[in-house]
């Protein structure tokens, strides 16, 4: 079985995250870059199965700038097999349709059983790649699970909505995606630091996916057309008790909708 986990580089949740006015860009520079933690958990399904199936390949996939190969590093000493670097001056600032053309060609070139992805990174937010690649494979969605379980065939799992619970399964080779409910990953041991270094890491640029721009020109254009920094938080209303304050709360509820 080869499973390849979709694995994005994000700026750090815990830092400040900052849009450039000047582009609409993602400052990618203002906090440190990590492994989105939804992938570490998708990687983690991955590895657990591999830890009970000793013949399966795990292989992390990233799209991202020179130095998402940390993020990588960082997947393979956690216990991935190889890693493919998508790469590519000409795909930063990449939308939706152009990722998600990127990832499914190189995903076509790397072959797979099984892809597990995360719901939705920290910085993008969009929550499509995953359906987009289904669409553009041709292969089936488990999408927002709660639980997997992964047999040679199979993949079976639940999705929890506010209306209760779906019982989703599918053929073999899928598409799944995990929420939040899955496992926090395993640490990298320092052995898995070790042999990360040694472990091969293929480096794929548009060419070798066959992306010119003909083929791209008509869709690669969302374009941010205005971006302002987030105003000030204003300081808010104080409603002091001398006996109307029940009242004042509840027109102030009122009048914001609050109620
Ligand atoms: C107008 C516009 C401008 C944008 N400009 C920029 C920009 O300048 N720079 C920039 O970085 N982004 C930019 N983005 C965001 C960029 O399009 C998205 O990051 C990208 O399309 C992936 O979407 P997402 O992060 O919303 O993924 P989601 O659909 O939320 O991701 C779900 C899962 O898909 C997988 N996945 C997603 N992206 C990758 C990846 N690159 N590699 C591996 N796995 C992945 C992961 O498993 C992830 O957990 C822009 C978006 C828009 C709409």
């Amino acid at each position: 079985m080869r499973i390849v986990v979709l694995v994005k580089q994000v700026p750090d949740t815990a830092d400040v995250r900052k849009l450039d006015l000047e582009t609409g860009w993602l400052d990618r520079d203002a906090g440190e870059p990590i492994v989105d933690e939804i992938n570490e958990r998708a990687l983690e399904v991955a590895l657990r199965y591999k830890d009970d199936h000793k013949d399966t390949e795990v292989v992390v996939l990233s799209m991202g700038p020179e130095n998402a190969i940390k993020s990588i590093r960082k997947a393979l000493a956690m216990g991935a097999d190889s890693g493919v670097h998508v790469v590519d001056d000409s795909l930063a600032g990449a939308d939706a349709l152009l990722t998600s053309l990127t990832i499914a060609r190189a995903l076509e070139r790397t072959k797979f059983d099984l892809v597990i992805a995360g719901n939705e990174s920290t910085d993008g937010n969009g929550g499509i790649i995953p359906a987009m690649l289904a669409e553009r494979l041709g292969v089936p969605l488990l999408g927002f699970l709660a639980n997997v379980e992964i047999t040679e065939t199979n993949i079976s799992g639940e999705r929890q909505g506010n209306d209760g619970t779906v019982n989703v399964h599918a053929a073999l080779p899928a598409i799944m995606t995990v929420t939040e409910r899955f496992d926090y990953a395993r640490f990298p041991n320092f052995k898995g630091i070790m042999t990360a270094k040694r472990k091969p890491v293929e480096t794929v640029t548009r060419a070798d996916l066959r992306l010119d721009a003909a083929e791209t020109s008509g869709f690669d254009r969302t374009e941010v057309l205005s971006t302002a920094e987030r105003p000030e938080r204003a300081a808010g209303t104080k409603i002091e008790d001398d006996g109307t304050a029940a009242a004042a709360l509840v027109e102030f509820l009122a009048t914001n909708r609050l109620i």
